[in-house]
Formats: C-alpha cells, structure tokens, sequence
C-alpha cells in the first residue's frame, strides 16, 4: 500500500474537519457552516461514507480530506501529506534529491544570482535607469538600502538579461525554468522582467530564489513576480527572512508583513525584525521558518486584509508555535511603509498595543451580530467554539470560554457542554501526537481516474484535451495534484519537480501503465472523460439527495426541502446534458 493510502486509511475526514467548524449529524451526513466563505446557514457537508466533503455554497466545490487541509491551511499537496501523516503516525518516503535534480537545481540559483548582479549594476551606474533611481528617491530609500537588498534596474528591452545570461553560459531552457524568461511559443522567448524595479528574493539561507518587481509608473499589474519555480515557492518564503534573522532573534519577535517596500522601509528605520509574506496568505512553512528564532509572531495587516477566514487561519499557528500570535491593523488605505515614514513613534505604539489575534477575531465575528436575538448568538457560538475548543493551553482555552459566555450571555457550563458534544476529536490538533489506534475506512482508487491519466501522461500530443477535464472531476487528491500540474506543464518529468516525492511512485505506476492498443486513443480519451464527468456529476447528484434524505428523517419536513432549494441546494440541470450527450455518443464497451 502506497504511502497516501495508508494516511487516507488512518485519517477520519470527520476529525480532522470538526477542527475548523462545527459539524451536526443529520441522517448519515454531517452539516455545518462553510468554513471557507462566510454564511449564516450551513451549506457545508461531509460524508463520512465517502470520506468527502462538500460546499453547495459560495465554493461550490469539494473533496477528500487532502484538499480540505489543503484549502483550509493554504498549502500544497505534499504539506497536507506530511502534516496528515503526521498525525496519522505514518512515515513518509524521505525527499532526498538527486544529484542530477540537485545540479540542475544549483544552475537555477547561479542564474538568479547573475542576475540579480546584473539588474543591480544598472540600477546603480546605467543611464537608462534614471526613472528608476528617481522613484528610488521618491520614496526616500537609501544608498544602503538599495546595496542591502540588491535593488536593481530590468532595462526596456525583449532580450537584454536574456543575451547577457546566455553570453554566460545558460541555456534558454535554463532561463526559462528559472522564470527569468518566458517562453511565447517553442523557440520564441523573452525577458520576464521589462522596465521595472526588480526586488530580488532570497531564500532561508541566501540564495536568490526568485524576484519581485513593480513598474515605474502607473500602469498596471503593479507587480510582477517570479512564477513557482523548482526553486521559488511563495508559501515557504518569506521576503528579507536572512537580513532580519539576526534582529529577530535578538529582539525575540518577528513581524510580518505584505509588501517589498514594507520590509526595506522597515528595516531602513531600524525596525530589523521585519519580513513579508509577499502578499500570500501566511503559511505553516512561514511559520516554522519564524519558529526556529522567536516565538513572538506578530501580523501587520492592512484593514482589507484582516478577513475572518484569516484570522481563523492564524489561530491554527499559535498552537504551531506554542504561544500566542498578535495582530496590528493598519489605517484604512495605509501600509506599514506609509506608516512608518510618516512617524517612527506611531508605528512602534502600534507594535506596542498590538491586540492577540483571538481577541481580534472575536472582536470581527460579533461585529455583525446583534447579540440580543438567539439566532445570532448560535452563530457566534458556532463560528468561535471550534476556535477555542482548538487551543491547546488549557488555561488559555478557559480564558477564552469565559469571554465568550459574558458576551453572548450564555452560561458557560452549557457552552463548554456544547463544545464536547459537538466536537469530540478537538483535543487531537492536527499536527499532534500519532494516534496509536488506526481506524480503517474503505477507500479505494479510481481505475478510470487513473486510466484517464495515464492517457495524458503517455500521450503528450493529447494535452488539448485537459481543457475540457474539471481537476473536481478527480476525487482523489494526489490524481488531481497531478492532473493540475499536467495541465500547466508539459511531461511526466517535469510534473515531477512540481509535485511532491511521495507521489512519484503514484506518478510512475501511471507513465509505466501498460495501456491497450493506441488505435483510436483519441477516442478512448473522449469516452474516458464523459465518464469522468458523468460520474462527477452523478456523485454530486447523490451528494444531494443524501442532504434530502437526511433532513427529511431528521426532521420529517418538506419545508426543509423549499428551504435547501432556496439555499442553491436543488437538483442539477447538468445531469441532463449528460445524459444527452451520451444517448447521442452511443454506447461503447470500455476495459481499463
Ligand atoms: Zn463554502
């Protein structure tokens, strides 16, 4: 057994969901709200049978308990994996590198690096970057600055850093995997990065792994950045993490912020404890990169970012981290930049009230409610107990029940009732001890998932065809990591960088698949796929009728029906065009 089947094996959906919002049973299914998009009545549901979930809501999408952890952390595939196999107790394949990967890899930085000096020395001497050093100056950075992070200059041209590279020794390819060029059609390419400021981006232990750039005038995108590379992945970095190690250590605490200019403006004005997130969603990666030298954490938000879904989100970290993490909300329309330059002292008064982020998601939470109504006191009661039954400090966690109780007005003994009942599993975080017990749930892999990738994967020339495949059309997880990474890229091998080592054994059994005659493969994928979509649409169908079936012997009402239906919950028009399609197609006999 695969190492992935084994953690789906020992991992209950129910568990791991029940962390993140709060789950009633209703019939054979389990409903709460949608902890992705903000709503009053639930449209989120998990089918423990299945080991699947579902928003019929706003997100109108779903999964298996991968993609949930996935969507809900903000990480990839294999950082779902390992946390879950984690908890799960399963060890995973190790992810050493091959040599031939970790020379190629090496190529990548050196490139990087001879171009981050070649940007910096036209920033610094060229004509040419005249506007460049005059917004510099706009915005009051100085020489040190500019020496400090490797400012440079990307001049007006399709190809000047591509022939300067190539006069060095690097190959197109090269220049392209790095995302320093990119390529229009085969054999046609350009630079990435035309006229713009270019902020290179260094990685834990200062290698340049990708860069950052914004344009000079008005235009827009404001930025353009570095796509993902083997080397470059915006959810492990953090912007200015090797110049602010020291000051964060020394200072035990770490500010994080969204922008480039943010951290140099920062750290310009002595404040070296400061790093970006570059505008993603922090990470767990980011954290346990902070972990290793403080485990005082603070968010520097700007007032639009400061949602409930992230807020949820960082609550997770404090148990990561062991402490407790604080937010500081910046002015309507300002960032830490503007902040900073207008007033030194405002900005360390900031860090100085900065708020623990629990105090601030209850703040945001009841913001919208009116606390005299029952209805709205469920829904703070909803949204808040999984948050505080998920803090591990025990001392904390009663803090935070009392504070509860006293807003809504409810007695805490029944709150705190409220919290067991609902969520048995919640004292198992999800990055805690094994459970020695495994439970075994059925699961088994698609062989029609896997026959359609298989197609794909021995047939490059039939990448066209990914349009018309939804990556939701594969149930399982690691099969719809490797149809998006399929769909992006170009072969077998190259989908293997992106994606983690634990599905290279999942990957080779696909490439290596014996597969019947290629006569008529062109067909063979066509009917794959209207049985993938039947199939998907199908499973929905039934996902649906379950909800029915459940709230009708719950409740025994067909006003629960109007109700769903009034939700976005009601029977799908696109099972007809299926069924159409096919009767059309005729039928064929299949064997995979
Ligand atoms: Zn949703």
């Amino acid at each position: 057994m695969s190492a992935i089947d084994e953690v789906k094996q020992r991992t209950d959906i129910v568990e791991v969901v029940s962390q993140y919002t709060t789950l009633s049973k209703s019939g054979r299914i389990l409903k709460g709200l949608c902890p992705f998009h903000s709503e009053k009545h639930g449209s989120f549901f998990v089918y423990p049978e299945q080991q699947s979930w579902h928003c019929f809501g706003a997100c109108s999408t779903g999964g298996d308990v991968f993609s949930f952890v996935m969507k809900q952390q903000d990480i990839c595939f294999g950082e779902a994996l390992r946390l879950l196999a984690e908890r799960a107790g399963v060890t995973l394949p190790s992810k050493g590198m091959q040599g031939a990967e970790k020379e190629k890899n090496e190529r990548l930085y050196q490139a990087n690096k001879a171009a981050t000096d070649y940007f910096h020395r036209l920033l610094v001497e060229s004509p040419s970057a005249e506007n460049a050093r005059s917004y510099i100056a706009r915005r009051k950075l100085s020489e040190k600055s500019v020496a400090d992070f490797e400012l440079g200059y990307s001049p007006n041209s399709w190809d000047s850093l591509k022939k300067h590279l190539m006069e060095r020794g690097y190959r197109d390819s090269e220049l392209i995997e790095a995302g320093l060029v990119i390529e229009t059609e085969p054999g046609d390419s350009h630079d990435r990065f035309r006229n713009k400021l270019i902020f290179p981006i260094a990685d834990d232990r200062g290698r340049i792994c990708g860069f950052g750039s914004r344009v000079l005038d008005n235009s827009s995108p404001k930025y353009v950045n570095s796509p993902e590379t083997p080397i470059f992945s915006k959810s492990n970095i953090l912007y200015g993490f090797k110049l602010a190690r020291h000051a964060i250590k020394q200072q035990d605490r770490a500010v994080i912020v969204e922008g480039y200019m943010d951290v140099i403006t920062a750290h310009q004005n002595g404040f070296g404890n400061v790093v970006a997130s570059m505008g993603v969603a922090v990470t767990g990666k980011h954290i346990n990169l902070l972990k290793r030298l403080t485990k005082n954490i603070v968010f520097a938000l700007d007032a639009d970012a400061a949602r409930e879904e992230a807020m949820l989100r960082c609550v997770g970290y404090e148990n990561t981290i062991g402490n407790e993490v604080k937010v500081i909300v910046m002015p309507q329309g300002k960032d830490p930049d503007d902040v900073i330059k207008d007033d030194k002292a405002v900005w360390q008064r900031f860090l100085a009230e900065a708020k623990p982020i629990l105090d601030f998601t209850f703040d945001m939470i009841i913001a919208g409610l009116d606390l005299t109504r029952a209805n709205d006191k469920t829904i703070a009661a909803a949204k808040l107990l999984p948050v505080i039954s998920h803090i591990k400090d025990v001392i904390r966690q009663a803090h935070y029940l009392q504070k509860l109780s006293h807003i809504i007005d409810v007695d805490e003994r029944t709150l705190e009732a409220a919290m067991k009942n609902l969520m048995p599993s919640l004292s198992r975080g999800l990055v805690e001890k094994p459970k020695t017990t495994s439970v075994t749930l059925t699961f088994s892999s698609s062989p029609l998932e896997d026959y359609c990738l298989s197609l794909l994967l021995q047939h490059p020339e039939l990448k066209s065809y990914c349009s018309q495949i939804l990556p939701e059309y594969f149930e399982g997880s690691e099969n719809r990591e490797i149809f998006i990474a399929l769909k992006d890229h170009k072969d077998a091998l190259s989908i293997k960088d992106r994606l983690d080592s634990a599905i290279w054994e999942h990957i080779d059994r696909l490439t290596n698949k014996e597969l019947p005659s290629s006569n008529n493969i062109e067909q063979k994928l066509t009917d794959c796929i209207s049985r993938l979509k039947l199939i998907y649409f199908k499973s929905l169908e039934t996902k649906r009728g379950v909800i029915f079936a459940s709230e009708a012997e719950s409740k025994g009402s067909g006003a629960d029906r109007l109700k769903l239906e009034e939700e976005g919950i009601e029977p799908s028009s696109q099972m007809r065009d299926i069924f159409r399609q096919r009767s059309t197609l005729g039928h064929r006999k299949r064997k995979y």
